[in-house]
C-alpha cells in the first residue's frame, strides 16, 4: 500500500526505491528567451507610449508568481530506470 511518502515514477507511476538505484531525478529548468529583444524599424513607428500602456495593463492581470511562471519555470521530477531510458533518447516526443 502506497503512504504519501511513497516516490512514484512521474510517467508510469512504478514505486520507487531512494538508495537502490531503481530511480533517475531530472530537474528541468525552463527560460523564456533571455537574448535581449531584436527591434525592427517597424517597432520604432509603434506609439511607445500605448505599447507601454498595454504590457503595463496585461502585468496588472497576473500575479506576481504567473508573471515568474512565464519567463522561468523549474521542475523536478523522477523516473524510474526504463521510463528515463525512453525520455532521454527523446525528452520531445
Ligand atoms: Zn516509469
Amino acid at each position: 500500500m502506497a503512504d504519501d511518502a511513497t516516490l512514484l515514477c512521474h510517467s508510469c507511476g512504478a514505486e520507487l526505491h531512494p538508495g537502490r538505484g531503481d530511480l533517475y531525478v531530472v530537474r528541468i529548468d525552463a527560460l523564456a528567451d533571455p537574448t535581449p529583444p531584436v527591434i525592427t524599424e517597424d517597432d520604432l513607428k509603434r506609439d511607445l507610449r500605448a505599447e507601454i500602456d498595454r504590457l503595463v495593463e496585461s502585468l496588472d492581470r497576473l500575479s506576481a508568481q504567473e508573471a515568474m511562471d512565464q519567463v522561468h519555470r523549474r521542475l523536478i521530477i523522477h523516473l524510474c530506470v526504463p521510463c528515463y531510458r525512453r525520455w532521454i533518447e527523446d525528452p520531445v516526443p
